[in-house]
């Protein structure tokens, strides 16, 4: 589940949100802006609903019932995507599920109501009546159909009674109307739903399709084990790979990839239909790890809307692709279907399978930017990776600044200069199967870790197979100089450069070379590592040049931990500027000859470089 979003106006509300924090590992309090400080702040509460609502994030709002329903009022009509919507007294007093039965509203409900020890005000009368939700399942179990089931439950309300065929565990607490004679009945089957309007059919994901139909492996850093495989198969003909034989369409075309996905979906489809199975039986598909790179595979996965797992067969577990499944599971089950010459395999097992327990997943390696600091200025792309990950690595003061993280969450906490150890030892996890993120501050392209990784692939990934087949993504973030130039004004606003001060890696003499063309060019400066106590004179030297080219006027904008508790921002002028004026947490934005100030009307002033030159 998507971490809820706990959402406060005033101070007052601010104890019970962190109580009602501390229930849901990744969930932040959002908070407005200029009245309480949390962990992320808004300025309007309609428009920040509406965006929270909008993307499915679970909504606990510490105000009136009355103000979040007017709130989202106008994005209510698609009842499918609701996510949980729940308003709770300022005080504790009262928890009051709003909107998203379907998403588990009244579950949060006690949730929240227990820890805060209320009652929750729980209103769905087939809730009431059975005490538990007959229509949303959970984990491992899909329910039919939706309309049907609301069907069902109003014929439960109206006084029928129901049987249970099949295994439903949860629902032996609950107190339905059950008689074996009873004309209803909840049945939980793998098989697919007849129609029959005097049944509940919930299925349980006890399917698991195996394939060893792949298309081309057109994923970068796969092309090289793509054409070996292309040519063993055209040479041999056999149909260990049935990609060829399948007809499965030319090498790298766009159109072969979709095809190949689509196709893979079609003819595990038509195996579960040859079997009266339900594709929400389904729990993973799965595959071998030679083509785990392959996006064919993903593409029929996600439209399976399933996970995608892999597994190594041994010699003892037989012939392709039943052997997928017989390395990879560890319950009993049935072999269903085994069709070496369409490349489907089925197992059926008697109970919902988890899927982290199928094989093994394909490895992730996200690398991201956390912007300059306040969890705002966060890419929700960035969030939703952490969220995600297994595994989180990176410099400890930036994983702190990631937080806050699961208990099962594993941190890798390392010292800042050991990059390149921290990039090798990130693909090692994730080749087993991890999901991994990389956190850099601000944007991780800009003087930090995504250049490391990729490097550290270059140089490891010829020889690591495993290595290539992480899904390795980049996420970018909000970069120092952009953070601190907003802040100013627009001093970007123009041609601009960034310059890393720092001679760590690059020598001295290049950086000099670079700012006499930059201040000759007349672009904006932006300054990333100014100075260190390891780099006392760089940042000294460096201003020298600028003052050759650039008058004592030009405008500078110092901006110290920006985003961050105790940022500070001053604009000077070049003449002005010392170094002692400089720490390493500052960004250094040297204006160009047309860079300019007016005051801000505060105790400030707008700094902005015009978009015209004269
Ligand atoms: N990847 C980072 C930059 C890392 S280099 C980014 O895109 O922002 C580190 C330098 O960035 C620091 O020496 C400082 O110059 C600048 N910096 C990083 N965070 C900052 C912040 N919150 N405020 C001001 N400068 C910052």
């Amino acid at each position: 589940m998507t971490p809820p979003a706990i959402v406060i106006l005033g101070a007052g509300a601010l104890a019970t949100a962190r109580r009602i924090q501390a229930l849901y590992a990744g969930s932040q309090v959002h908070a407005l802006q200029g009245r309480v400080e949390a962990d992320v702040s808004y300025t309007e509460l309609r428009a920040h609903l509406c965006d929270l609502y909008a993307r499915g994030t679970p909504i606990i709002a510490l105000c009136a019932a009355g103000i979040v329903i007017r709130c989202v009022a106008a994005l209510l009509s698609n009842k499918g995507v609701e996510p949980p919507v729940l308003a709770v007294a300022e005080d504790g007093s009262a928890v009051v599920p709003l909107l998203g039965g379907l998403a588990g509203v009244n579950v949060m409900a006690r949730e929240i109501a227990a820890e805060l020890a209320v009652s929750p005000a729980i209103t769905t009368s087939g809730e009431l009546r059975f005490g538990t939700c007959v229509l949303n399942p959970p984990e491992g179990y899909a329910l039919a159909d939706i309309a049907q089931g609301k069907r069902f439950v109003s014929d439960l309300l109206a006084g029928e009674t129901t049987r249970i065929e099949g295994e439903a565990p949860w629902l032996d607490c609950a107190q339905l109307p059950r008689s074996e004679s009873a004309r209803l009945a909840i049945r939980v089957t793998p098989r697919a739903w007849d129609g029959r309007d005097d049944e509940l059919v919930i299925h349980p994901r006890s399917v698991v399709a195996a394939v060893t139909v792949v298309g081309t492996d057109t994923a970068p850093g796969a092309n090289a084990d793509a054409d070996a495989d292309g040519n063993a198969d055209a040479g041999t003909g056999t149909s260990a790979h049935p990609a060829t034989n399948a007809g499965l369409g030319a090498k790298s075309s766009p159109d072969a990839q979709t095809n190949s996905g689509a196709r893979i979906t079609a003819l595990v489809r038509e195996a579960l239909d040859a079997h009266g199975l339900a594709a929400l039986s389904l729990a993973a598909l799965l595959a071998s790890p030679e083509h785990m790179a392959n996006p064919a595979l993903a593409d029929a996965a996600a439209s399976l809307n399933v996970p995608l797992r892999f597994a190594q067969p041994r010699p003892e577990d037989g012939e392709p692709p039943g052997n997928l499944l017989h390395a990879a599971l560890r319950v009993p089950y049935e072999m269903l279907h085994n069709n070496a010459d369409a490349g489907v395999a089925l197992a059926l097992a008697p109970l919902a399978i988890d899927p982290d327990t199928i094989g093994r997943a394909r490895g992730r390696l996200t690398v991201i930017g956390l912007g300059p600091g306040s969890a705002d200025l966060m890419v929700p792309a960035a969030r939703t990776a952490l969220n995600e990950a297994t595994d989180i690595l990176g410099y400890e003061t930036y994983v702190k600044m990631a937080g806050p993280l699961r208990a099962d969450q594993r941190v890798h906490g390392t010292d800042n200069r050991e990059e390149m150890q921290r990039a090798r030892h990130a693909f090692e996890l994730a080749s087993t199967g991890r999901s991994v993120v990389m956190v850099s501050s601000g944007d991780p392209g800009v003087f930090a870790m995504a250049a490391a990784v990729l490097e550290a692939l270059e140089e490891g990934g010829s020889t690591n197979a495993d290595w290539r087949a992480v899904q390795l993504a980049i996420v970018p973030g909000v970069s120092a100089a952009m953070a601190t130039a907003a802040q100013a004004g627009a001093p970007l606003g123009h041609d601009f450069c960034m310059l890393s001060l720092s001679d760590n890696l690059k020598p001295w003499t290049i950086i000099e070379t670079r700012l006499r063309h930059a201040a000759e060019a007349d672009l904006v400066m932006a300054f990333y590592n100014p100075i260190s106590r390891a780099r006392p004179w760089q940042l000294d030297r460096a201003l020298d040049i600028v003052r050759e080219y650039r008058s004592t006027a030009t405008k500078v904008v110092l901006g110290r931990d920006i985003g961050r508790s105790g940022s500070t921002l001053r604009t000077i002028t070049l003449g002005e500027l010392r170094s002692s004026d400089v720490d390493m947490r500052t960004m250094v934005i040297v204006g160009s000859s047309t860079t300019r100030a007016f005051a801000n009307g505060v105790d400030g002033e707008w700094v902005y470089t015009p978009r015209w030159y004269e």
